[in-house]
């Protein structure tokens, strides 16, 4: 499977912004990983346009479950991927805090981004208490089943363990963490979508940086990540993809 190094530009950046995308494409011509930025949706068809026949993909960070109607201020999947997204990133820990978004509605956004044609991302995470009370797997576990749309393949989707206190902390888990979960996640899928979860991208998220990547990207069942604040910076984000493509 090809790995995969996501940048989640959250709700930075502007068209001044886009002078970053292009030193990443120019930097990165043909990188050894699948490369995606997720920006704001005001900038997604403008990123699709500087990525065309780059090694780029785009991605929006959220979509309504519904195909269209009164839903003032949201976007559906088809408009996504009409502005010229490939992917769409769900269930981020910041959209479940601030819009409360269950894992039931990250279904139904799950199955509406596949239904489009997006592949789904698929967040999930603990919170640093339910880590502490050593519920870490009993959580992530229930998120991973009640978030999976039907008919999920290894191609049209892609799960993210972010740990929600790992998340633009600078704090991240041990190696060992990470792999307990990663290990636990492969595990999980193959009871709900069986052979197709070997070939299922399993990312980590979670302060991400160019100085960690590298023995991130080294541990069994990490097939990429999805990183927020270091995928703003075109050098930044371009050392995370050399190496993803080196590992
Ligand atoms: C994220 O927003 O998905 C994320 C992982 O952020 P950061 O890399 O900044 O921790």
């Amino acid at each position: 499977m090809k790995k995969l190094a996501a940048g989640n530009w959250k709700m930075n950046g502007s068209t001044a912004a886009l002078a970053e995308v292009e030193a990443l494409i120019a930097a990165h011509p043909a990188p050894g990983c699948e490369m995606l930025l997720c920006p704001p949706a005001t900038l997604i068809s403008a990123m699709a346009a500087r990525a065309t026949g780059a090694a780029l993909k785009v991605g929006g960070q959220d979509c309504h479950a519904k195909a269209s109607g009164a839903h003032t201020g949201d976007l559906s999947a088809a408009m996504l991927l009409d502005a010229g997204a490939s992917h769409v990133i769900l269930g981020h820990s910041e959209r479940r805090a601030d819009h409360g978004g269950s894992s039931e509605l990250v279904r139904a956004k799950a199955g509406a981004a596949l239904a489009a044609g997006l592949i789904a991302i698929v967040c999930l995470g603990e919170t640093e208490a339910e880590r502490d009370a050593g519920a870490t797997l009993a959580v992530i576990g229930a998120q991973l089943d009640a978030s999976l749309p039907a008919g999920a393949t290894a191609a049209t989707l892609v799960i993210a363990y972010e740990p929600v206190w790992a998340i633009g902390t600078g704090r991240t888990p041990t190696l060992d963490q990470i792999t307990e979960v990663h290990s636990f996640l492969r595990a999980r899928l193959s009871g709900l979508i069986g052979a197709e979860a070997a070939g299922t991208r399993l990312l980590y998220g979670g302060s991400v940086k160019p100085s960690n990547a590298a023995e991130i990207f080294a541990l069994a069942d990490v097939d990429g990540a999805l990183v927020g604040g270091a995928s703003l910076k075109a050098a930044d984000f371009g050392a995370i993809v050399a190496a993803l493509s080196a590992a």
